[in-house]
């Protein structure tokens, strides 16, 4: 029968979405842990929303004509008329708007909020450049600023410093209000018409859609004549300057070094005021490892009653990579204690103490199968075990086991090895643990 089964062609991960395995997951993990605790540092919550939303929520919430809404979305429907588009979160702002907004959740009070996890977009991969990637997305919901925004950015520093980052550099912009970015639209857009011949396909398709966004552009041969339009910093009216110079003065007091980048536009639609990234060289062509900014006008954009608001978003692939970059790498951490045993009598008995263990909160791997002592040693020890317990034909014919230290105490010494009896285990484990 078996052999009439065609061959089964080997399953792969879809391009640009990966596995994280254990050992990288430990380093996940603890940068989560780090980042939970960093946020509560600040009074934000979390708060999770679905991957799926309605295709409109992005259309409207991220502007249709963006690089993720015109292009990147994952998109489908379950129904013949298509009436039911959904699409995979490309990021998270929206979707939490969305959920305040359904959930009355400013009528009572301003809300600091924060969420985790992927985040789907359809680009081309390279490094750095994923189509499932991880967000962590804080956003503070009905604040005007600017104490809040430099607030977040005060906060990000505090996290690089926490995380031991120290090549990373803020950027920093004003996108005014939408007046004054009508009055500079149209000095761009006489701009750009001057320059048609070297704008590329998106650069023509935007010009009149999105001439900003125009500015926003990658491509070399646009560079030049990006840097020489007119910037929109120069078309702030008083109120707008005054915001981002009380942020400046605030960053200032802080002790944050800053430089405006007058090109900062960020890819999002709904930005106004202050827009800020974090980038560092040290990542090649993927180095912003933050974007934020102030969207005052998204919760009136998507049906709530009007609302302040400002956030931002980090990529967890590029922090991760920044992280392990710059803080050494550190040894396993599976379990506390290691069981080694020499024959099937001795691996049940192993198996069976370590339940014991266990049930007083210590992590144990028992070996599996079998093999000579030294090679379970060479197992315990890349485990990051402090204790191994040896359980040879002696100790079974006495009922102890025999309890080695992997690791240097404190003082640096290394302690002998020790006997103990097989019903005492776990308390002995657990004073020479905290003694240590
Ligand atoms: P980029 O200019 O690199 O495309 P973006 O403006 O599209 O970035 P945002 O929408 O601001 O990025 O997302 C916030 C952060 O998420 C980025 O600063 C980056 O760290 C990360 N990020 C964005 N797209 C990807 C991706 N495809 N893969 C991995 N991380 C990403
Ligand atoms: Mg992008």
């Amino acid at each position: 029968m078996l052999s009439n089964t065609p061959a089964f062609q080997k399953v792969t991960a879809l391009r640009g979405m990966n596995d994280i395995l254990p050992g990288q997951s430990a380093r996940w993990e603890e940068l989560e842990a780090s980042l939970r605790q960093w946020l509560s540092l600040y009074g934000y919550q979390n708060v999770r929303t679905p991957v799926l939303e309605q295709t409109r929520l992005f259309a409207r919430g991220i502007g249709e004509v963006t690089d993720i809404v015109e292009k990147e979305m994952y998109t489908f429907s379950m129904s013949a008329d298509r009436e039911d588009l959904m699409t995979m979160r490309p990021e998270f702002t929206a979707g939490i708007v969305r959920a305040a907004i359904e959930h009355n959740m400013l009528y009572e009070r301003p809300q600091r909020l924060y969420t985790m996890g992927p985040v789907f977009r359809h680009e081309r991969p390279q490094k750095g450049r994923y189509r499932q990637f991880h967000q962590i997305s804080v956003e503070a919901l009905g604040f005007a600023g600017p104490d809040v925004d430099a607030e977040q950015i005060i906060m990000l520093a505090r996290l690089w410093k926490r995380l031991g980052i120290n090549d990373i550099r803020l950027e920093l912009n004003s996108l005014g209000q939408l007046q004054e970015r009508l009055a500079h639209r149209e000095a761009l857009i006489a701009h750009l018409e001057k320059h048609k011949d070297v704008l590329d396909a998106d650069g023509q398709r935007r010009m009149y859609t999105n001439p900003l966004r125009v500015l926003d552009t990658k491509n070399p041969a646009m560079q030049q004549m990006a840097n020489e339009a007119p910037r929109l910093f120069d078309f702030l009216g008083d109120d707008s300057r005054a915001h981002f110079d009380n942020l400046c003065q605030r960053l200032d007091d802080a002790g944050i070094t800053y430089t405006l980048n007058p090109r900062l536009v960020r890819g999002l639609d709904y930005y106004n005021l202050t827009v800020f990234e974090w980038v560092t060289d040290r990542l090649g062509a993927q180095g912003t490892v933050c974007g934020g900014g102030r969207y005052d006008g998204l919760i009136d954009l998507l049906g709530g009653k009007p609302a302040p608001a400002i956030g931002f978003a980090i990529g967890l692939e590029r922090l991760l990579a920044l992280w392990l970059d710059e803080a050494k790498s550190q040894p396993s951490d599976e379990c506390d204690v290691y069981f080694v045993h020499s024959d099937a009598q001795s691996a049940r008995a192993a198996a069976r103490l370590a339940e014991g263990v266990r049930d007083r909160g210590l992590r144990c791997i028992v070996h599996p199968g079998s093999g000579s002592f030294k090679s379970q040693f060479k197992r315990a020890d890349a485990s990051g075990a402090r204790l191994a317990v040896i359980l040879g034909e002696s100790e079974m014919a006495d009922g102890t086991a025999s309890v080695k230290f992997l690791r240097a105490g404190a003082d640096g010494a290394t302690a002998q090895q020790f006997s103990v009896a097989q019903d005492g285990l776990a308390d002995a484990l657990l004073d020479k643990l905290q003694d240590q």
